[in-house]
């Protein structure tokens, strides 16, 4: 796993991953990490990688290479923080070259992730943006709903930003409340998962229906359903935690717990 210890890199040598304007680079062995060797100037250290410091380097990049998303596909489970992390730290450093409150240009901490001002003393760490992902139950069945953007035929849990002064709780309510008009009882954490389109960290919940019959704006969402276990639409991608709060939800209907 990716150890988040800036201090452990005392050399700008180790693995590397390049990330272009589009796509992340293919390695030799077919992955995202760049064998061990002197990084570039500019690359940002992340931290340390099997025993080895590990770094991200931003660059043109070329048109072949694989989008973050598509790398989702195909990459070990285990990568998807390092590569959530590379992408999140150098979007991170690109819009905080200079100070939001006097506007001078911001310097990078060496050994953490901070852009600090020398005119005001003001700090930016990366942006962390929390969102909400809910699965709504009533009793085997569940509630999902689809997206003019999903490819056709799918659906999936319902999702939104928590606001700022809002408990994950309330936004959970609020949201649902929101988008399928329906009302929710207990609201139970499942997990969390950090996603970097640009910068979410998704935090899952259940929900229990309590009442109220669906009722969708036909923009965010075009259609909202209740399916049973035996009746499933297309659903998000295997490494999505929606797929894994759909997935552990069909679990406990086939256990009856
Ligand atoms: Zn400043």
């Amino acid at each position: 796993m990716l150890i988040r210890d800036l201090s452990r890199v005392t050399q700008r040598h180790g693995y590397l991953i390049r990330v272009g304007r589009d796509g992340v680079a293919p390695a030799p062995d077919g992955g995202i990490i760049q064998p061990i060797a002197d990084w570039p100037s500019g690359a940002v250290a992340l931290g340390e990688w099997l025993g080895a410091p590990i770094a991200v380097f931003g660059e043109n990049g070329s048109a072949d290479w694989p989008t973050a998303r598509q790398w989702l596909h195909t990459l070990p489970r285990d990568q998807f923080p390092l590569l959530s992390s590379a992408l999140q730290v150098l979007k991170w450093l690109r819009d905080h070259r200079f100070c939001g409150r006097c506007g001078k240009r911001m310097k990078r901490l060496e050994h953490e992730f901070a852009m600090h001002c020398t005119g005001c003393q003001h700090r930016s760490y990366p942006r962390i943006s929390p969102c909400i992902i809910t699965l709504i139950t009533r009793g085997r069945e569940m509630l999902l709903a689809r997206s003019p953007r999903f490819g056709p035929g799918m659906y999936s849990t319902l999702a939104g930003f928590i606001e700022a002064g809002e408990s994950a709780e309330e936004a959970v309510r609020r949201e649902v409340h929101e988008e399928v008009g329906v009302e929710v009882g207990r609201v139970s954490y499942f997990q969390s998962q950090s996603w970097p389109f640009p910068h979410s960290f998704m935090l899952g919940y259940y929900a229990e229906y309590a009442g109220g019959d669906i009722t969708i704006d036909g923009v965010e969402i075009e259609d909202a359903q209740w399916f049973t276990p035996e009746d499933l639409p297309g659903l998000p991608p295997k490494f999505s935690i929606s797929h894994a709060l759909i997935d552990n939800f069909l679990r406990s209907v086939a256990t009856g717990r």
